[in-house]
């Protein structure tokens, strides 16, 4: 059953100043933070809040690969679960992993294993957790954003980072970064993802009615968006090695001081 019933979606999703109606401007951004290494029990982590959208995801790897028979001689390999929490959407989930997750799952996987050496790991698996604890529209370029940061906070190598963003039109007008109401009551939806070590489109996906023209013009669109995400997973990754860098510097200095008394 969809979060919103048909009839009660807005019949207008632009306010009379000309905003969406959540605030925002047709190229605006929600709000995004991120953060890293939240989860001690895993090989690397990370968070992300973007809108209403709340995501964790856990990276464990390289390990031996479970089941046996899914391992592979010459490479490694990634294995992405994307799950999202019973109560993360206004009606209840399911909580067994229904289509979507599983081709989200795929998804996600198949955009981020790109960017890794996995010729470098023969027999082994990375896996990438991803939990959705409250979902609002967006979530598997949310997902795709907040496990390449989750890989990279574990060190595993990378070519690049890599960045999602629905692009999509409402109400006539394109728009970047769809919220829940916007990509369900909207005509289009445009997920794309970037791996950044080529600037390469490794994720375009397309719901809706649009014409080529149309498209290149969502792709202008989604490349200025994209830059601004991958900024904000290039300072959340560097703060972290600054955070380091400070506590090690203070060990020293009280290990220096312990010398001298
Ligand atoms: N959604 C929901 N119930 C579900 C699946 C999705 O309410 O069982 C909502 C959720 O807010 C999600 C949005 O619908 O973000 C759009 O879902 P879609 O399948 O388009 O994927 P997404 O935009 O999250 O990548």
């Amino acid at each position: 059953m969809p979060l919103i019933i048909k009839d009660e979606y807005p019949e207008v999703l632009f306010r009379k100043d000309g905003k969406r109606l959540d605030g925002r401007d047709v190229d605006e951004l929600r709000p995004i933070k991120m953060d890293v290494g939240i989860i001690k029990n895993a090989d690397g982590s990370a968070y992300l809040e973007w809108g209403n959208n709340k995501i964790f995801a856990a990276v464990y790897g390289p390990r031996e690969v479970h089941p046996h028979h899914l391992a592979k001689p010459d490479k490694g390999i990634l294995r992405v679960f994307y799950r999202m929490a019973t109560f993360s959407v206004f009606d209840r989930k399911r909580p067994a992993p229904g289509r979507r997750e599983k081709e989200i799952s795929m998804i996600v996987a198949d955009c981020i294993e790109p960017v890794l050496f996995l010729e470098l790991y023969p027999g082994t698996s990375f896996e990438v957790f991803i939990e959705v604890m409250d979902a609002d529209g967006g979530t598997r370029c949310a997902s795709t954003t907040v496990a390449a940061l989750a890989l990279a906070d574990a060190g595993v190598p990378m070519k690049s980072l890599v960045s999602a963003i629905a692009v999509g039109k409402i109400d006539g007008k394109r728009v970047v970064d769809l919220s829940g109401i916007e990509d369900k009551a909207g005509e289009a939806d445009l997920p794309i993802a970037i791996t950044w070590y080529n600037e390469e489109v490794s994720l375009l996906q397309f719901d809706g009615d649009m014409d080529l023209n149309e498209m290149n013009e969502f792709l202008v669109l989604a490349k200025d968006a994209l830059n601004k995400i991958h900024q904000i997973q290039l300072d959340t990754l560097k703060s972290k090695y600054v955070k380091l860098q400070e506590e090690i510097s203070k060990e020293n200095v009280e290990i220096e001081n312990k010398g001298d008394s």
